[in-house]
């Protein structure tokens, strides 16, 4: 069997390895010249997501290139801490870019090809599939995986008429800042401001990097200078008492921002012979810090499919493992951006509320990241 994988980001790349290892040929068809769009911001692999990985060899190398996440810290915008977790092991953070190139670089280790400038503008199946790209080239296989990202073009192919991304009434602002002086390096601090909501992480070679994420109008982003980018996401914080416009301020590295959009639902996941994985699929906004990691579930719970059936009935039960478990996950992330951010202040919980909110937190937490995927174990 051949795969024709559109899409060169996290579960194009991890789909393509781990199909070598069940034995299928892939060749990855990446729009852009690098794979690396989008290369400034910087996300977490959650538990489960570093355990996909791990499921097909890839964990130890990502590990290498990243950094551990060691805890969370949850502040007030006031600066009061609300609750604090560590984790033993587990979530990674790193930049988009460094992981794109960790991941390409195993896929050519292994003689997997990437195309580049191969942006995809149609597709046919009969027999088998035909995808034609911008630059007027094709390519054929037997199946199709479209993983071409939040605003892929596959959705709509296999899937005429689908919702397309939705705003989620969000910007997020990123950036790279000088470290913080006795601050402890790998360790989050999110802050619940007033307005929005900020976070931060120590990284060991001396930056912090930062996140904001900020309720307002989908934005025109043309010609936002970074200063203007610091600008806009100060401006949320300034009625806090805790100093996320200093650190915003003082960053004189790359500042990032973006729209946010996501797709809590697609009817249909594929058709006989293509079929959608990752954002393509099922896009959440970042609050739950859980898109790259889904990615990795989808990349590897598909490979197994295929490995262990045909197509057309392999695409159904892949539809089947993976959709309650993306659309809990991006119902729940859209209503973590309704309660937390852009409200007025919120009142003080009491001890019994806050122990309420815990054991849920709790209870989701352990759902989400304690998802295993056993590479032996075969699909039926
Ligand atoms: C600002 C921001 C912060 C985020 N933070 C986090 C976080 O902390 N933790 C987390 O887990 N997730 C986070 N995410 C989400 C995460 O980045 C995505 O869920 C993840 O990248 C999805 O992987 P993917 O492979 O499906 O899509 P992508 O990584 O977007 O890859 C899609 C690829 O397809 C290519 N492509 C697009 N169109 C075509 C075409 N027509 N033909 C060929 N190729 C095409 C693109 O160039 C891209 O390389 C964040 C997202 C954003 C935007």
């Amino acid at each position: 069997m051949k795969a024709v994988i559109i899409g060169g980001g996290i579960a194009g790349t991890v789909a393509a390895i781990a199909l070598h290892k069940a034995g299928i040929d892939a060749v990855v068809h990446e729009a852009y010249p690098t794979g690396a769009d989008d290369a400034g911001a910087f996300f977490t692999i959650m538990h489960n997501g570093m355990n996909a990985l791990a499921a097909v060899g890839l964990d130890q190398v990502v590990a290498e290139h990243s950094y551990p996440a060691r805890g969370v810290r949850l502040l007030t915008g006031a600066g009061r801490e609300v609750s604090a977790q560590t984790y033993s092991q587990g979530p990674r953070t790193l930049r988009r870019a460094a992981l794109y190139q960790v991941l390409h670089a195993e896929a050519a280790k292994r003689g997997i090809r990437v195309e580049h400038n191969k942006r995809l503008v149609a597709a046919t199946e009969q027999d088998g599939v035909v995808a034609t790209f911008a630059d007027g080239s094709t390519a054929e296989g037997d199946v199709l995986i479209a993983a071409d990202g939040t605003h892929s073009t596959a959705r709509a192919i296999i899937n005429p008429g689908a919702p397309r991304a939705r705003y989620t009434g969000l910007n997020v602002v990123y950036g790279y800042a000088p470290a913080r002086e006795g601050e402890e390096p790998n360790t989050y601090t999110f802050v619940h401001g007033a307005r929005a909501a900020f976070g931060y992480i120590g990284v060991p070679h001396g930056q912090t990097w930062w996140f904001s994420r900020l309720p307002g109008p989908e934005l025109d982003l043309t010609g936002m200078t970074p200063q203007q980018w610091k600008d806009h996401a100060s401006a949320y914080f300034a009625d806090d008492d805790f100093p996320a416009v200093e650190i915003i301020q003082s960053t004189d590295g790359e500042v990032i921002g973006s729209n946010v959009y996501d797709i809590p639902t697609t009817p249909n996941w594929h058709t006989e012979r293509m079929v959608l994985a990752g954002d393509a699929a099922h896009a959440a906004s970042p609050a739950a810090g859980q898109g790259a990691s889904m990615a990795l579930e989808d990349a590897v719970t598909l490979a197994k499919c295929l490995r262990d059936l045909p197509p057309d009935k392999g695409f159904p039960v892949y539809e089947r493992l993976r959709r309650d478990r993306v659309e809990r996950l991006v119902a729940n992330s859209a209503a973590r951006d309704a309660t937390r951010t852009g409200g007025a202040p919120q009142p003080p919980m009491s001890e019994a509320e806050l122990a309420e909110v815990t054991r849920r937190r709790q209870a989701y937490q352990a759902w989400l990241y304690e998802h295993h995927i056993d590479w032996a174990e075969t699909v039926s």
